[in-house]
């Protein structure tokens, strides 16, 4: 397993992550991070940093919003946005 850095005050799209909250049952580390909205989440580091946590869930809610055209409509919108994630994590590096 590669070590995962992350630190409070990390932003992860509309995480902020507040501080370290123990780690589950497979050694995994969990955060503790507020969503943009204001809600509080506890997340996996490792989902963050893969970027399939990115909210606290609201972020997921708008998209199939926007996606609700069927069933095959939101499979193809979750293909879409594990490309988002890709070009988002690449213009956080070319900073
Ligand atoms: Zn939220």
């Amino acid at each position: 397993m590669s070590n995962v850095t992350i630190e409070p005050g990390q932003r992860f799209e509309r995480l902020t992550v507040v501080k370290r909250h123990g780690s589950d049952d497979r050694g995994a580390s969990l955060w503790l991070c507020k969503c943009d909205c204001g809600k509080l989440v506890v997340a996996r580091g490792s989902n963050m940093m893969s970027g399939h946590v990115r909210s606290c869930g609201c972020l997921q809610a708008e998209h199939a919003r926007t996606a609700a055209r069927g069933k095959f409509g939101s499979q193809y919108d979750r293909r879409n946005g594990g490309k988002k994630q890709f070009s988002w994590q690449g213009t956080r590096g070319a900073k």
